[in-house]
């Protein structure tokens, strides 16, 4: 993998409007008929987003970009933008072969940046104050908006922001205090679960999982 080079990878940019044409709800079944592998997304710029795409698709597109590149040089030219930025949900389904996971200094993929990303925000909530006065809230909900701006995985934030901003409000960061907020974002959380097909997590126990341990003691 690491052998293939961003102009490799770059050269498959002319297929980048099949990508990001795929409408918001087609979450698990990208075309198959597209010449970019199944799963990859791609970044705004139209170039294939690492941080948006499953490690297994991953490796099928350099794959694919090492198989193409010694008789793709014309391929370069090929540089149809994307001009479209539709979001399209990456996906995490495997691809038909699973591969096993790169190694761990590697650039993360979608989910190792999940992985690590929910460690975070369910840590934050974890230690965040019992009761918060106005200034942590303010703090935690400047956070919230940023981090929904900046997460490096262009199509997760914008399905985050779109969720914390349903018209009715309901999905607002409840921020009074640590349970309120805990549960806030085990809520957040299952929103990603239920889009990616995975099992909800029973929020009674976001506690026992971030911030005590579990009762059996196994993390003591
Ligand atoms: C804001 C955000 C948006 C994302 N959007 C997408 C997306 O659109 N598409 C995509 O492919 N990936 C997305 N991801 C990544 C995705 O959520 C997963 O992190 C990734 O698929 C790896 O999943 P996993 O099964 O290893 O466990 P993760 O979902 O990463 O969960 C890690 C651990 O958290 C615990 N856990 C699970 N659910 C909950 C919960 N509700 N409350 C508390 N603890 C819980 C479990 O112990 C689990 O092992 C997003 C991540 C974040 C942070």
């Amino acid at each position: 993998m690491a052998e293939v080079s961003p102009e490799q990878l770059n050269s498959l940019r002319g297929n980048a409007h099949l990508y990001n044409q795929q409408p918001a709800t087609t979450k698990q079944s990208q075309e198959t008929d597209s010449a970019l592998p199944k799963g990859v997304v791609l970044d705004k710029d139209g170039k294939p987003c690492r941080t948006c795409t499953s490690v297994s698709s991953w490796r099928a597109l350099t794959k694919q970009a090492k198989a193409d590149s010694p008789t793709s040089s014309s391929s370069t030219t090929n540089t149809t933008s994307a001009t479209s930025t539709t979001p399209t949900t990456p996906l995490t389904a495997p691809a038909t072969h699973p591969e096993p996971s790169i190694p761990a200094d590697c650039p993360p993929d979608v989910e190792a940046l999940g992985r690590s990303t929910w460690t975070l925000l369910h840590t934050m909530a974890a230690t965040y104050p019992e009761r918060a006065d106005t200034q942590q809230q303010s703090d935690m909900q400047g956070f919230l908006k940023l981090f929904s701006r900046l997460y490096p995985c262009w199509v997760c934030a914008d399905d985050f922001k779109t969720w914390m901003a349903h018209p009715s409000g309901r999905n607002q960061p409840k921020l009074s205090g640590r349970k309120e907020f805990g549960w806030w974002m085990c809520e957040a959380h299952n929103e990603v679960n239920r889009k990616l097909g995975k099992k909800e997590f029973d929020c009674r126990f976001w506690e026992e999982r971030w911030k005590t341990g579990w009762k059996d003691g196994r993390c003591d």
